[in-house]
């Protein structure tokens, strides 16, 4: 019996998860993300559930050896990473307070999940430029500087931006 795994709750170890930040766009934890969906105790067994992004993401597997890291230091040695797949994750998942850090570091914020499967069909659609407010915005690559995201370009300010497209 490991007493240790015990002394801890499920809100401690979603507190110390939330220290692990998203590997692609740092400003925002992977609970802000909404990926981080339970803990579980079972015997001598730390289950960590988490809904990839998208099946393709490399991100996750950063995600997978941070949250492991992060069970160790505590002393949780018995982990298990849970990846569940349904329901799906979708961009709602985010929370509002990391939509505002992600306009802050300068990445436009999803507002609804359909739209972007219009950026992954490469159909450019309105998107406020994070910068300067600006509506009048364009797509220049469906790929930004990682898979997860596309990038634009705002035609006012002329700044290129990340559009966060994760499914
Ligand atoms: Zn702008």
């Amino acid at each position: 019996m490991d007493f240790i795994m015990t002394t801890y709750s499920k809100d401690q170890i979603f507190n110390l998860l939330s220290e692990i930040p998203d590997p692609e766009i740092p400003v925002i934890n992977i609970i802000d993300l909404g990926i981080l969906r339970d803990v579980k105790f079972e015997n001598n067994l730390c289950t960590v559930v988490i809904t990839p992004t998208y099946t393709g993401c490399p991100a996750m597997k950063v995600i997978e050896d941070d949250i492991r890291c992060k069970l160790k230091e505590i002393g949780i040695e018995n982990i298990k990473v849970e990846l569940v797949f349904s329901p799906a994750w979708t961009t709602d998942w985010i929370s509002e307070e990391a939509k505002e850090k992600l306009r802050a570091y300068g990445i436009a914020p999803p507002d609804h999940s359909t739209v972007d499967k219009k950026v992954l069909l490469g159909k450019a659609r309105e998107l406020k430029c994070p910068l300067c407010g600006s509506i009048h915005t364009e797509m220049i690559s469906q790929f930004g500087s990682t898979a997860c995201k596309a990038l634009y370009r705002c035609l006012d300010c002329k700044e290129p931006f990340d559009y966060f497209k994760c499914l």
